[in-house]
């Protein structure tokens, strides 16, 4: 059995299905991802493991114990949340030290646990500051620490970056993971951000109207969508039905396919001719609209020199490689 294993979770909020039948698997020290839009149940679900909402049926089972019947305190699970709910009029030391002291752990191992907590958040220098004293990425350093001080046997992140800014957001993506993998912590994070779930994931758990539609690496995530939801989701697939496939690919295609814009390529030796229809700059990547036997796809190139943007309404042949075209529910 896996060291956590959800069974047939059920959750209606009244009469409102949130989700039904859930199952999942995850190893120890495995960091999990649930992805997936707003509204769709990830919070929920980590709520349910948390022991913050209840359940209306199903098993969760942590190292073979079912939590469903224990209080959230009996659960020896950490959460943080993306408001940090730090005691303002407490310091750091004492925020931190907060969950050893209701669990009644002696003063000298609690200073102990703490100081190395401190040290592994890289806020040692900080211990005597208040909250208000803090920046918003040592702020959530802080909530982290207080969770892990606790030497949880699961952790919880419910979107934890999501109130920082863009720069500090990956640095503290980067930190978290980092001291995951160092304390083998199985870890399960909630964020609707794919690049987030991309980079940070060891399995991402791709949630939609409360389902668990497809599991897998990032890799397996990115080049295979289960259906049209999961390639509309991740990465900027371009989705076509039958008929426009057909008209672009100048054969009959049956079902709906999606193909990335960067396995498509602008030659001028390129089988399809298609024309330029505009583009926009996003940094490295140059991404161009074009028409091709009367369909718009967006095609990904990255930025190597300047003056190589091809102009709009100039006429560029596209190569797509058959591997790249991938079939979708
Ligand atoms: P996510 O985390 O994916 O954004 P949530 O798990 O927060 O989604 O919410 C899933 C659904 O459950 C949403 O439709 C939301 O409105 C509903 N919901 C969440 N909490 C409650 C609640 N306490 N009472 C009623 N409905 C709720």
């Amino acid at each position: 059995m896996s060291y956590l294993s959800i069974r047939s979770l059920h959750k209606s909020y009244g009469a409102t299905p949130i989700f039904s039948d859930i199952h999942c698997e995850i190893e120890k020290g495995e960091f999990v991802t649930l992805l997936g839009p707003s509204g769709c149940g990830k919070s929920t679900l980590l709520r349910c493991i948390a022991g913050l909402t209840e359940v209306d049926g199903g098993q969760i089972l942590l190292d073979g114990q079912d939590l469903v019947p224990l209080s959230p305190q009996k659960r020896g699970i950490g959460m943080v949340f993306q408001s940090y709910a730090l005691f303002p009029n407490m310091t750091v030391q004492q925020n931190v030290a907060f969950g050893l002291r209701m669990q009644k752990v002696g003063k000298d191992e609690t200073a102990q646990r703490v100081e190395e907590v401190l040290r592994l958040v890289e806020l040692h220098d900080y211990a005597a500051r208040y909250p208000h004293q803090l920046s918003g990425g040592q702020r959530q350093r802080v909530a982290l620490a207080r969770s892990l001080v606790t030497r949880p046997r699961l952790l919880l992140l419910d979107e934890p970056l999501s109130a920082l800014d863009a720069r500090i957001r990956k640095h503290l993506r980067e930190q978290i993971r980092a001291i995951q993998q160092e304390l083998g912590l199985t870890t399960i994070f909630v964020t609707h951000d794919q690049e987030e779930a991309l980079t940070m994931s060891d399995r991402i758990f791709l949630m939609n109207a409360g389902k668990i539609v497809q599991s897998g690496d990032a890799e397996s995530l990115y080049t295979a969508p289960v259906d049209a939801f999961a390639a509309g989701f991740i990465g900027n697939y371009n989705l076509l039905d039958a008929d426009a496939a057909s008209r672009l690919l100048l054969r009959p295609v049956h079902q709906r396919i999606a193909i990335r814009p960067e396995s498509i390529r602008l030659e001028d030796s390129g089988a399809i001719a298609a024309e330029v229809l505009g583009h926009s700059l996003l940094g490295n990547v140059i991404r161009y609209r074009v028409q091709a036997n009367g369909v718009e796809l967006l095609v990904d190139v990255l930025n190597r020199s300047e003056g190589s943007l091809i102009g709009k309404g100039q006429c560029i042949g596209l190569s797509i490689d058959a591997n790249a075209i991938r079939e979708v529910a």
